[in-house]
């Protein structure tokens, strides 16, 4: 993702707002690769501070993941806030980098007249992505011994519906029969 700031770099004081669209790079997740289906937009207003210009606003995409439970890809919306700080590389002043209003922010260097936002976008992204995916909160995830969908139908294996505490106790009671 990308902004072209030739302008705005000019013009201390100012803001611009900025629609895009664009193809993102696979995230890395966990040792997983996830792809992005189509491209991302973000919607942003990037200000001129002086020093420094300010991104700010919204990016959304759509993640092609697996489910955790019952392995089936499903595709997962994500939305996800950016602010960020980039100051010229090539300036010739001294930036001071200090905190704004408390909060810790992190000034990234950049250089030429484009602005490649795509780093920050992946990782605000990867910041707002559970720890797992599931299909829906209600997964009945694969049968452990036949491998079934179980949200497509219940399987033939015995004892299906069998808590496995129980199976246990079951199991228990036929070795002291013996
Ligand atoms: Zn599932
Ligand atoms: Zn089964």
């Amino acid at each position: 993702m990308r902004i072209d700031v030739t302008d705005l770099k000019k013009s201390p004081g100012e803001s611009i707002q900025v629609e895009l669209s664009s193809p993102l790079p696979e995230l890395e997740f966990y040792g997983e690769r996830l792809s992005f289906e189509g491209p991302a937009r973000a919607s942003l207003e990037i200000s001129n501070t002086g020093k420094a210009l300010l991104v700010e606003g919204k990016v959304k995409g759509t993640l092609g993941v697996r489910c955790a439970r019952c392995l089936e890809p499903f595709r997962w919306p994500v939305e996800a806030t950016l602010s960020e700080v980039y100051y010229p590389a090539d300036s010739e002043e001294l930036v001071v980098v200090e905190p704004t209003q408390g909060e810790y922010q992190e000034w990234i260097p950049f250089s030429g007249d484009v602005l490649d936002i795509t780093p920050e976008v992946l990782k605000s992204i990867l910041l707002v992505l559970p720890m797992r995916f599931l299909c829906k909160e209600g997964c009945r995830g694969l049968c452990p011994r036949c491998g079934q969908n179980l949200n497509m139908a219940p399987c033939a294996c015995p004892g299906e519906d069998v808590d496995p505490r129980l199976m246990i106790l079951k199991d228990m009671f036929k070795d002291s029969n013996r």
